[in-house]
């Protein structure tokens, strides 16, 4: 499970790594650790460190390229804040704006939160032919909030203040 989040010494959120991989970091002193489990520490023969939820670089590391958040209807509900598109009210599914069957993908951008009702009721339609115009616009997440998402978290309130200032 990568589950240690990985902030550039800049305190960008960057990636996610695995428990074993951040420790290395650690170690390596080529990180240091910015948030730990409570109560919980790793121990070894010459070892005694707070197990890392949160480690941040201590050299900044330019990032030429940056990858797109991987799709998936978990995400899309998150980034809506399962709020459905078609009505604001509470969206428990997600709807391809373009039907799949004609043609829409699953992709960031052909997806929207939308409650059990209004999914049924647009159906194999687009949001024009359905006369359902959608209240917002579906988009990509950034970078950070994409690093959110991986966190896998639909509470922000229970994220440190810095990530949320991180993601805004
Ligand atoms: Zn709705």
């Amino acid at each position: 499970m990568r589950d240690t989040l990985v902030l550039n010494a800049s305190f960008e959120p960057l990636s996610t790594v695995t428990l074993n991989r951040a420790v290395v970091l650690v170690l390596q002193d080529k990180a240091v650790v910015e948030q730990s489990h409570p109560d919980l520490r790793m121990r070894g023969a010459a070892v005694d460190i707070p197990v890392p939820r949160v480690i941040r670089l201590c050299r900044y590391v330019r990032v030429p390229f940056r990858r797109q958040a991987p799709w998936s209807r978990r995400g899309v509900l998150i980034r809506d804040q399962h709020r459905c598109a078609y009505c604001g009210r509470r969206a428990s599914t997600v709807d391809h704006v373009v039907p799949r069957a004609q043609g829409g993908q699953d992709t960031w951008l052909n997806t929207v939160a939308s409650c059990a009702e209004d999914n049924h009721r647009k159906a194999a339609r687009t949001p024009e032919q359905a006369g359902m115009p959608l209240l917002r616009q579906p988009f990509v997440p950034s970078p950070a909030e994409a690093m959110l998402l991986a966190m896998r978290t639909d509470d922000r309130s229970a994220l440190p203040e810095w990530l949320d200032h991180a993601a805004a």
